[in-house]
């Protein structure tokens, strides 16, 4: 047997078309768009390629996007200080600030000073809190594990009542995404499992999941013998293993690897996500329609 693909590039171009056509209705009817500032402070390469990518995204769907960059020495106070510019800005609907910031900072600081109703990468302790509540309560859930849903979703994987297996426990994918899964709702109502270096089997509870969601960020740690036949394997883990020169620009290229075995696993599980391609694409295309919901958000606000 060999695994469908969930391509996130494919999936990502749908959703993008989708919140590009809303966000085009919203305007003509409101003459409003959504705003998105990102705030990067200092010059990390990696941090500016990503943030380019989000600018050229927020573009293309035609979104108000402010690049605000700031000098690597900027104090917490002034950081502090322009975080409340933009929650009073009306035109403002999401704020990104980009990690991570340098040692002077104090990053908790600065992140909880953003208003919970902008805050679009659901990072915010008001909306960790929301996601746990689950239902009308969720306003923002985080990016990548939004992302994930919507390919067990669009994938057309049957998620109630599965066995759902993670792999990782981070504030930023493992815990939300089985909070997400074990939620009452469509995409969820799953039976869920976190495992982590302190489990006693791993292979155990992987060989039990119908949706197994991988997101160690250690290279092939999930072997294909843990893959219970025709589940569905979503891999996160994006790990830099080499470096290669590409085909397109002639330019040296990471080599990447997800947290599972791909050539192997594909053989048994019924779908299984690609690294690159697979999750990766997603996180910024959730962005993006956390941005247009916190617009609608305000509107429905105004309305009431
Ligand atoms: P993280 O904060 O380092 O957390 C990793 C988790 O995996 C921890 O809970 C850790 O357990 C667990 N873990 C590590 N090695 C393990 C092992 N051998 N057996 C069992 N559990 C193990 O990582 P993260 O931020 O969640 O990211 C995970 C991976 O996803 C990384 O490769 C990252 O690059 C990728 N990622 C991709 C995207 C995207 O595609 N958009 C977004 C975010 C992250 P302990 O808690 O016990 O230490």
């Amino acid at each position: 047997m060999s695994a469908k693909l969930i391509q996130g590039t494919e999936i990502r171009e749908e959703i993008l078309a989708e919140i590009a056509a809303e966000t085009a209705k919203i305007k003509e009817k409101h003459g409003v768009v959504p705003g998105l500032v990102t705030i990067l402070v200092g010059q990390n390469p990696a941090s500016i390629s990503y943030v380019t990518l989000k600018i050229q995204t927020a573009n293309r769907l035609g979104f108000k996007e402010i690049q605000d960059n700031q000098p690597e020495n900027i104090s917490t106070e002034k950081l502090l200080a322009l975080i409340d510019k933009y929650n009073k800005d009306d035109s403002i609907h999401g704020i990104l600030i980009q990690l991570p910031l340098p040692k002077q900072i104090d990053e908790k600081k600065v992140l909880n000073a953003v208003d919970p109703d902008k805050d679009v990468d659901g990072f915010h302790p008001v909306n960790v809190g929301r996601l746990m509540i689950g239902g009308s309560e969720v306003k923002f859930p985080p990016c990548t594990p939004a992302g994930i849903q919507e390919m067990i979703v669009r994938a057309g994987v049957e998620t109630q009542g599965a066995e759902v297996v993670v792999v990782g426990r981070s504030n930023i994918v493992g815990k939300p995404i089985a909070n997400m899964m074990l939620q009452k709702g469509v995409g969820a109502n799953a039976t869920v499992t976190i495992v982590h270096t302190g489990t006693k089997d791993i292979a155990f509870h992987c060989q039990r999941a119908d949706i197994l969601i991988v997101a160690a960020g250690v290279p092939g740690l999930v072997k294909p013998e843990w893959i219970k036949p025709g589940a569905c394997v979503i891999d996160v883990g994006v790990n830099r293993v080499g470096e290669k020169i590409s085909e397109k620009t002639g330019k040296k290229i990471a080599v990447l690897k997800g947290d599972v075995d791909f050539d192997a696993a594909r053989e048994i599980a019924g779908w299984i996500t690609p690294v690159p391609g697979g999750v990766g694409p997603m996180t910024i295309t959730m962005l993006m329609k956390n941005t247009l919901k916190s617009l609608k958000f305000r509107l429905e606000r105004a309305k009431a």
